[in-house]
């Protein structure tokens, strides 16, 4: 169960309503966010709702029986909305595009993107400073400072940033120069990550694990949303399957199942999920028809000469194309949302 708190609930109140529930055999976990408090109760025992619902301090009470519960679209059915500011969101109904190089790997480059983003009206931009790399002798991005050089020159533009934190440490000195935390694929299930990225008021995007199934990408959230953070952003990116033909499989079976299980906005990220430049359009605008409220793809000035992913990174001109075709595409859903 979850029980949305009054913000003047007093202690005493508070107190009553915690022994009550454990009085019926639940298990208790208080939640504070940044937008409100909450009681979450485990246990499988039937009871009264109204027994509690009536007490003093109480918002709403909501019986939630899914493992995850306070990303579950069963107590809250309006869409979470993340507001980055000067009127760029993401969220339900809108298509959010993000793009940029996998790796940031200087200035120039960095304001070639831009320009790029900028011509085409993009409002966010990705790229890694801290690379997770298969190998140790890859390229491992530029670290704290180039972040720092990306995040004013973007900043300057008017343009948001996502990048990854890959440990706990990072996430103090990124936070001046961060708009969106990403959490990598294989970092889904670093709970403690998870954990401190829940006392942080920035939005953090999850990728689902290379491994992972769809709830389990939801209990992930849900480590994030009780420890504070509600401002999340679910990203399908292609799991690991038997199949070797694409770098990895893009379970676009996700954003409908997501959107339904979920108030979550959910993105889809088409380059690794299918890891072949060429496919990569296609891929983006079925991820869009299948629901998607975002599309995060890499591209490059010169997508050869790229220090990671290349194979799977768009030049500017098809990059141009893709984000114009993603719109008339969305337009195009929206008309089948009608029916
Ligand atoms: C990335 O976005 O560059 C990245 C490393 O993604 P993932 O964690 O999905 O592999
Ligand atoms: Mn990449």
């Amino acid at each position: 169960m979850i029980i949305q708190l009054q913000e003047d609930i007093s202690d005493k109140q508070r107190e009553s309503l915690l022994a009550e529930v454990i009085n019926i055999g639940y298990k208790t976990t208080e939640v504070k966010t940044q937008l409100g408090d909450y009681i979450i109760g485990i246990g499988k025992k039937e009871f009264d709702i109204r027994k509690i619902g009536k007490k003093e301090g109480i918002k709403d009470i909501h019986i939630v029986s899914d493992e995850y519960k306070l990303v579950s679209k069963k107590w809250k059915a309006k869409p979470t909305s993340i507001d980055l500011g000067n009127g760029v969101f993401i969220k339900d109904g809108d298509m959010a595009i993000i793009a940029g190089p996998c790796s940031i790997e200087s200035e120039d480059q960095i304001r070639k993107v831009i320009k790029h983003l900028k011509e085409n009206d993009i409002k966010m931009m990705r790229g890694g400073v801290f690379k997770p790399r298969s190998s140790p002798y890859a390229f491992r991005g530029l670290g704290i400072d180039g972040l720092k050089l990306w995040y004013d020159l973007a900043s300057e533009a008017g343009i948001k940033i996502v990048t990854e934190v890959m440990q706990v440490s990072q996430i103090e000195e990124m936070y001046p120069y961060t708009d969106i935390y990403q959490v990598g694929a294989r970092n889904t299930q670093n709970f403690n990550l998870l954990d401190e990225l829940g006392k942080v008021d920035k939005a953090v995007m999850i990728k689902r694990g290379i491994s992972g199934t769809i709830e389990e990408l939801l209990q992930s959230a849900e480590y994030v949303f009780s420890g504070g953070n509600e401002k999340l952003i679910l990203c399908e990116r292609g799991i690991r399957t038997y199949e070797r033909a694409s770098r990895n499989t893009l379970d676009l079976n996700a954003v409908p199942i997501l959107k339904a299980k979920s108030h979550l906005p959910v993105i889809v990220d088409p380059s690794h999920g299918i890891g072949i430049r060429a496919y990569v359009p296609q891929m983006a605008l079925a991820g869009v028809m299948a629901g998607a409220d975002g599309i995060i793809y890499e591209t490059h000035e010169i997508p050869e000469k790229a220090y990671s992913d290349g194979q799977q990174t768009l030049d500017f001109t098809q990059s141009a194309l893709l984000a114009d075709w993603i719109r008339k595409t969305f337009a195009m859903r929206k008309t089948f949302d009608l029916v």
